[in-house]
C-alpha cells in the first residue's frame, strides 16, 4: 500500500487500452516533430530510431566525431540485463498490516528475494534490489539506487490493503499521465542537470535543448512502461486472480525515473484472507516469480540491444 503518495483523482478512470488508444496518434506525431526539433537544435544530421539513454549519448557523440554512414553497425554485444527489484516499505515502515497480522514490507522483501533467484538462475539478468534488509529507504533513495545500478526494468512490489474483506486481486500500476508530464519541465528546470538523464550531459545544453531531450527519454520509457506492463498483465492473469481494472495509473514517486521503464506491482490484498495466505506462501512466491521472469523475458525481447546498450 502507498496511499502517501497518492495524487488525488490521478487514477485514470477507463483501463490502459482506452488510455493509450486514444492518445497514440498525438503522441507519435509530436514524438516526430519533438526528434526533428532536437535534431535541428543539436544540429545532428543522423539519430537512431531507438533514440534512448545511453543510445542517444552514443549517437549524439558519434554524429559530433564522425561523419555519417561509416560504421554504423557494429555487431551488438551479448550481455545481462540489469534488473532492478524494489521490495516496498521496510524498517519503521511496515506497509499495510493483513488480517492475520502479515507486514506488507515482509512479504515484499520476500518475494523480491525469490524474483532475484528466479531471474539470476536464467543468466540473462543482473539483479538489484533497493533493499536486501529490514531498512527504511526513501523513494527518492529506491529511484537513485535503481538509476546508479544503471537499471533497464524496474519493478516495485507490494501488497495492497482495503476495507472490504472480499476485494482480492493483483493489479499493475504505470506513471499517469499528469505525473510524467510535469516531470519533464521540472527536471528540465532544474540548475544541476547533469545526471537527469543517464548517459547525456545536459549541463552544457540550453534550457530548451535539454528540455526536448528529457522529454523525448521521458517518451521513450513511458512507452516502455507501458510496454512492459501490456506483456505482464496477460501473464499474470493467467496464473494468479487479478483486480479488476487491473492496469492502474498513479503518480507514485517511486516510478519517476525519468529513464528507466517501471511499474508497480500490487501482488494482492493482505486484508483478504486467501490473498495473505497464498502471499505467505512459497509455493505462491514461486509461482508468481516463474510468471514475473517469463514476462520480462518477452518484454527484452522486444528491446533489442545496440552497440551502445
Ligand atoms: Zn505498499
Amino acid at each position: 500500500m502507498i496511499r502517501l503518495f497518492w495524487r488525488a483523482g490521478s487514477i485514470a478512470g477507463p483501463g490502459a487500452a482506452d488510455c493509450d488508444g486514444a492518445h497514440t496518434g498525438q503522441a507519435g506525431r509530436q514524438d516526430g516533430m519533438a526528434r526533428r526539433r532536437a535534431l535541428e537544435l543539436i544540429g545532428a544530421t543522423t539519430l537512431a530510431t531507438g533514440l534512448f539513454l545511453a543510445e542517444t549519448a552514443e549517437v549524439m557523440a558519434a554524429a559530433a566525431k564522425k561523419p555519417p554512414g561509416k560504421d554504423d553497425k557494429p555487431k551488438p554485444p551479448a550481455r545481462r540485463r540489469r534488473v532492478v527489484i524494489d521490495a516496498g516499505h521496510g524498517g519503521s515502515d511496515p506497509g499495510t498490516i493483513g488480517a492475520r497480522g502479515t507486514y506488507e514490507k515482509e512479504v515484499a522483501l520476500a518475494m523480491a528475494r525469490e524474483l532475484r533467484r528466479h531471474l539470476v538462475a536464467t543468466h540473462r539478468y543482473d539483479v538489484t534490489l533497493t533493499r536486501d534488509h529490514d531498512e527504511f529507504i526513501s523513494l527518492g533513495e529506491r529511484v537513485q539506487i535503481a538509476r546508479e545500478a544503471k537499471g533497464e526494468l524496474f519493478m516495485s512490489l507490494h501488497a495492497d490493503a482495503i476495507h472490504r474483506p472480499d476485494v482480492r486481486g493483483a493489479s499493475v500500476y504505470t506513471l499517469s499521465e499528469k505525473a510524467s508530464d510535469a516531470r519533464a519541465a521540472a527536471l528540465a528546470a532544474k540548475e544541476n542537470r547533469a545526471d537527469a538523464i543517464a548517459g547525456i550531459d545536459l549541463s552544457k545544453q540550453k534550457p530548451d535543448i535539454a528540455a526536448i531531450l528529457i522529454d523525448l527519454v521521458q517518451r521513450e520509457t513511458k512507452n516502455r512502461s507501458a510496454t512492459f506492463a501490456n506483456i505482464l498483465l496477460p501473464e499474470l492473469a493467467r496464473h494468479v486472480q487479478m483486480l479488476d481494472r487491473s492496469h492502474r495509473f498513479a503518480g507514485f514517486a517511486v516510478l519517476k525515473a525519468p529513464d528507466i521503464p517501471s511499474v508497480l506491482v500490487e501482488m494482492g490484498y493482505l486484508s483478504n484472507r486467501e490473498d495473505e495466505r497464498l502471499l505467505t506462501s512459497a509455493a505462491h512466491r514461486t509461482r508468481l516469480s516463474a510468471t514475473l521472469v517469463r514476462a520480462v523475458g518477452h518484454y527484452f525481447d522486444k528491446q533489442p540491444l545496440t552497440a551502445s546498450s
